[in-house]
């Protein structure tokens, strides 16, 4: 269930964490298995750890766990005792944007073998009370009072008339990232376990904005990044840990392997909840379709050949230096595709950050390149579709075209694996135009 490829050829650290996705267990046992995967990954390599967690007060229990169990065994020797965690506490425990890129300068490899590994943990929450033998999830108890627990995730589902007269950037990035198919689909689960299918798949995004900053960003060295996402339990008795995700990624010389990862699926629909021993376990269903019913069109084939062609005779130096970096990103993304599609699970579960990662990459060295493979994808957006093709025809500003991509970007992890399957196939095939 969940793994992506077969535990058998697993060192067995690894084998030990994917057998963990989807089965709530003690917070020591997840982190145990996440500090042996970490020193297994890069044997004597430097470490650097990162926690994302929900501001709640309720997140301290993880915060000391994480620090004594994961950041401070694989720092040890390179960096002082409490500087081992670039932390991000925020609402729900977002990822912020550059929080990797800014982990890989800070955790220098400063080992003889010149390798380095990177933890980054993920972590939403959910309330867990138990009532008359049976146990309510998304909710707490604080002083004999009842609460919504993650109350930040609760309110990103709710709509009330305070969100429209005050901004909440936070719950507009949440919204955009989760869209309003999932926002549907999450709305309509039963009261027991709305809040804890929300951080569930909560947890799956945010894990997966992770994996698509490593895929942009270019590491010097050699690095081994682990991403583990999950949601934490937080019960009367003690929290505990549902891991929801795993993804090993080995960057060096200018390209991002993704090595290989666990993964629940972020539909919704997909997801069974049961109990085992007292125990939750959450399974995804694979029979289940993708969350999104909007097909990728290719009905702008032509203007996107014409457009594409169009960048590659350019003229000006600039704009051929330019062309040249598009070309080196899209050729890495297009043996990073190959090379996914030897395993399918693997294929299904990334095809989403890996188009992620290459729009971002885009958009640092050739925003125009970007918004002409936007051309593949806007097919089911008409509005939308209409003002990229009037900005392309009169030639964006760089600043424009970013702007424009910025807004793409963030829709992106709205689409079904089947979707960004589709878009990878048609900006990346041998013929591809925009390969030049
Ligand atoms: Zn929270």
């Amino acid at each position: 269930m969940g793994a992506l490829e077969t535990t058998a050829v697993l060192p067995a650290a690894f084998a030990e964490l994917h057998k963990q996705i989807g089965v709530e267990l003690a917070l020591d046992a997840h982190h145990g298995a996440l500090r042996r995967a970490a020193q297994a990954a890069a044997r004597s390599a430097a470490g650097g750890a990162v926690l994302v967690t929900c501001s709640d007060e309720l997140q301290g229990e993880l915060r000391g766990a994480f620090e004594r169990d994961v950041a401070r065994p694989i720092c040890s020797g390179s960096i002082v005792g409490p500087r081992s965690i670039l932390a991000l506490s925020n609402m729900a425990g977002r990822l912020e944007t550059g929080a990797l890129e800014l982990a890989q300068t800070h955790f220098n490899a400063r080992s003889a073998s010149g390798e380095r590994v990177l933890v980054v943990e993920l972590m939403a929450h959910c309330g867990a009370l138990n009532a008359q033998g049976a146990t309510r999830y998304g909710r707490v108890e604080r002083g004999g009072v009842q609460f919504d627990c993650c109350g930040v995730l609760a309110r990103v589902l709710e709509d009330g008339e305070e969100f429209d007269a005050v901004r909440h950037p936070w719950r507009e990035q949440l919204r955009v990232y989760l869209g309003p198919e999932r926002l549907a689909a999450l709305r309509s689960f039963d009261p027991a376990t709305r809040l804890l299918a929300t951080a569930v798949i909560h947890a799956l995004l945010q894990g997966e904005s992770g994996v698509a900053e490593v895929l942009r960003t270019r590491s010097s060295g050699s690095t081994h990044v682990l991403i583990a996402s999950g949601v934490v339990l937080n019960r009367a008795s003690g929290d505990t840990v549902l891991p929801v995700a795993i993804h090993h990624l080995h960057a060096r010389a200018g390209e991002v392997e993704l090595v290989h990862g666990a993964s629940l699926r972020s539909t919704p629909a997909a997801l069974r909840f049961e109990h085992v021993g007292g125990r939750l376990q959450v399974r995804s269903d694979e029979g289940v379709e993708s969350v999104s019913a909007q097909r990728v069109q290719a009905a702008h084939g032509e203007l996107f050949t014409s457009h594409a062609r169009a960048l590659h005779s350019a003229t000006d130096e600039l704009a051929r230096a330019r062309a040249k970096l598009a070309k080196e990103h899209l050729a890495s993304a297009r043996r990073q595709v190959e090379r996914l599609k030897q395993r399918p699970q693997a294929w299904r579960a990334y095809a989403r950050p890996v188009l992620r990662g290459l729009m971002q990459s885009l958009g640092v060295v050739a925003p125009e390149f970007g918004l002409v493979a936007m051309l593949v994808q806007t097919g089911h957006d008409a509005a939308r579709a209409q003002r990229l093709r009037k900005l392309l025809e009169r030639g964006p500003t760089r600043a424009e075209a970013r702007d424009a991509l910025q807004q793409i970007e963030a829709e992106l992890q709205q689409l079904g694996h089947r979707d960004a399957q589709e878009v990878l196939d048609l900006l990346l095939h041998e013929r591809s135009p925009l390969l030049g």
